[in-house]
């Protein structure tokens, strides 16, 4: 890979952290200058960087356009149907990456080639030499993750079509993982490849409370995952503790691979495991479970930042506050980004170092705490922001170029700079550009949330009724959480107008909720309907002159009248308490909505 090692453990992975680190803006150039000469000659950049005698970088610098998805997907589309590589990359794109973005409905493929895993593995090698800095004692014990592997799809031309994870933990990178990255984990592989995503939960928490004692830390890749996690531990724990007590796995897992790997670790009935484990699990209060389950656990590992932040809560009730929640990387199907180099700091104040080696970075100024920048508004080239070059305190979108064809594109997130270690930059997560509601993977737009109320709300025509108003809301308090959108309705007959609750009845409003559902996109309603991971989106029709209410209380807080918007999302404990004290009737999705794997 030229001639460019990516393979480093311990001590060494930490040396060369700090090497690259010092030599950001050398290694940022090389790094470019090697992606062009490998990709310059693809039909993409060739469109683009023609006729000019320049350096190859210099050229690429002036002439190559930002771009966002749609502009690169009739090139990623002809690949995925059978032309070659070429058409964007100097190597073999061997897999599309599907993302949790989605565009058109459908998820977003990332193309990706060999020596991408090469690069998640450098990634990966370099968060237990960071823990080991701060934290003592894990490598005598064992680590609890939860994994989970997606369906996985073939595009036209037999490329598969998964998720970045599906990819790695099916990767012989991942299989031959050395125990200076993983130390022991308790969930066997097998467990973590089952497709059926309840026999492997149920698997690896088997897995789990076997081993409760040796576990030293634990968690799952997002935050939802594990307190999912918690509430299916919750659900099953009898049966659990049943395959304890008499070394006989659950007749419900069915999967060859499971059977095998929980039968050899169960092998003698262990009661007296079983009676402590049910000790714990039978109390009323689940407070602090985790610690309790898994004593000698030092940390939960698990995406906290951006979206996943709502769970905080939830994660501190679980542990009673007393396990640091640790947030270790900053990755994407595109590439992963960076570490976390304290990972002990407080989930609020968690940045990333971007790892220069990893893709060619560019950044697009944002006003200050802007978050939204149209997709297609033209990004003029002279705008774009070097990695070095970033400023403390400032705002950017993340532009990234990478070695499997990816040129300027627009990664759709947006982060602060909030320090430098040695020459880079560190970034805090802000968001997602334009996620108004996100429980799981989905991550659900203005446009598209809007898109499916108007759907939606045409049901309400035949009774005489107009949708005034809505806002929405991402509710976690439960396990999955769920989308709530509040629905202010006018009655525009009078005789309707006197009926008490909903003149509409329950089934015309719980039809609107699963034409929302059916109107969300695939992630959405991959989530809904395969993963189980969100539940039934709600409505609740609050009472009229709610949204005036609510517009008032946003000026007394300083919003100005003449632009007053209602947001279509709120995340403030004031106007949700003002939302929820005004709710006349909530109706939740009577189904599934339609989910088909593509
Ligand atoms: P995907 O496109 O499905 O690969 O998801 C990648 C996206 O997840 C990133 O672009 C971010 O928006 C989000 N993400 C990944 N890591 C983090 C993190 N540590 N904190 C917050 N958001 C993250």
């Amino acid at each position: 890979m030229d001639g460019k090692k990516l393979e480093y453990k311990g001590d060494e992975a930490l040396k060369e952290l700090q090497k690259l680190t010092l030599e950001a803006d050398k290694v940022q150039e090389d790094l470019l200058k090697s992606i062009l000469t490998r990709n310059k000659m693809t039909e993409y950049l060739q469109k683009h960087m023609t006729g000019v005698s320049m350096s190859d970088v210099h050229e690429f610098k002036k002439k190559v356009p930002v771009i966002t998805y749609k502009d690169i997907y009739p090139y990623i589309k002809r690949i995925a149907n059978g032309e070659e590589s070429s058409v964007i990359s100097g190597h073999p794109i061997t897999e599309m990456l599907s993302s949790s973005g989605t565009s058109g409905g459908k998820p977003k493929l990332t193309p990706s080639i060999a020596e991408d895993l090469d690069r998640r593995t450098f990634v990966y090698n370099l968060i237990m030499p960071i823990m080991n800095q701060y934290v003592t004692g894990l490598d005598d014990g064992k680590a609890m993750f939860l994994y989970f592997v997606k369906a996985e799809m073939s595009t036209p031309c037999g490329l598969p079509a998964r998720t970045v994870l599906t990819s790695y933990y099916k990767s012989k990178h991942f299989k031959l993982r050395s125990r200076d990255l993983y130390n022991d984990q308790t969930s066997p592989d097998e467990a973590i490849l089952c497709d059926d995503s309840n026999q492997s939960m149920y698997c690896q928490l088997l897995a789990g409370l076997i081993h409760r004692q040796q576990v030293t830390r634990l968690g799952a890749v997002f935050a939802s995952a594990l307190l999912r996690s918690i509430s299916f531990l919750e659900r099953n724990w009898i049966s659990l503790c049943n395959d304890i007590r008499t070394g006989q796995l659950n007749s419900m897992i069915t999967d060859s691979g499971c059977r095998l790997a929980m039968s050899a670790m169960l092998k003698l009935a262990d009661p007296r495991l079983a009676d402590e484990i049910e000790n714990i699990c039978s109390r009323r209060s689940w407070k602090g479970i985790v610690c309790d389950l898994w004593p000698k656990a030092k940390y939960i590992e698990a995406v906290v930042t951006g979206s996943m932040s709502q769970y905080i809560p939830a994660l501190e009730y679980y542990s009673r506050g007393k396990l640091p929640l640790v947030c270790t990387m900053y990755a994407s199907s595109e590439c992963y980004f960076g570490v976390n180099l304290k990972p002990l700091s407080d989930p609020a104040n968690v940045s990333f170092t971007l790892l220069p080696n990893m893709c060619y970075y560019e950044f697009i100024p944002l006003g200050e705490s802007e978050t939204y920048m149209d997709e297609d508004e033209e990004i003029s080239l002279d705008r774009l922001v070097e990695l070095v070059q970033v400023k403390i305190g400032c705002y950017y979108e993340l532009v990234v170029t990478t070695f499997s064809g990816l040129n300027r594109y627009r990664v759709g997130d947006v982060l602060q700079v909030n320090g430098f270690h040695n020459k880079t930059p560190q970034f805090r997560f802000i968001c997602r550009r334009n996620v108004i509601l996100s429980i799981d993977s989905d991550k659900t737009n203005e446009e598209d949330l809007h898109k499916s109320v108007m759907t939606a709300k045409r049901l309400l025509e035949p009774y005489n009724a107009l949708l005034v108003e809505y806002t929405s809301y991402a509710d976690t308090s439960s396990v999955p959480g769920h989308y709530v959108l509040y629905w202010e309705i006018k009655h525009c007959t009078p005789s309707v107008l006197d009926k008490v609750i909903s003149p509409l009845g329950p089934k015309v409003l719980q039809d609107c909720c699963i034409a929302m559902e059916e109107d969300l996109d695939y992630v959405y309603r991959r989530c809904r309907t395969h993963d189980k991971s969100i539940g039934p989106l709600e409505i609740r029709v609050v009472k009229t002159g709610t949204f005036d209410s609510l517009m008032d209380l946003f000026i007394k807080q300083g919003a100005s009248i003449n632009q007053y918007k209602t947001p279509r999302c709120i995340k403030s404990d004031a106007a949700l308490k003002l939302l929820n004290s005004n709710v006349k009737a909530c109706f939740f999705s009577p189904r599934n909505p339609t989910w088909i794997p593509l």
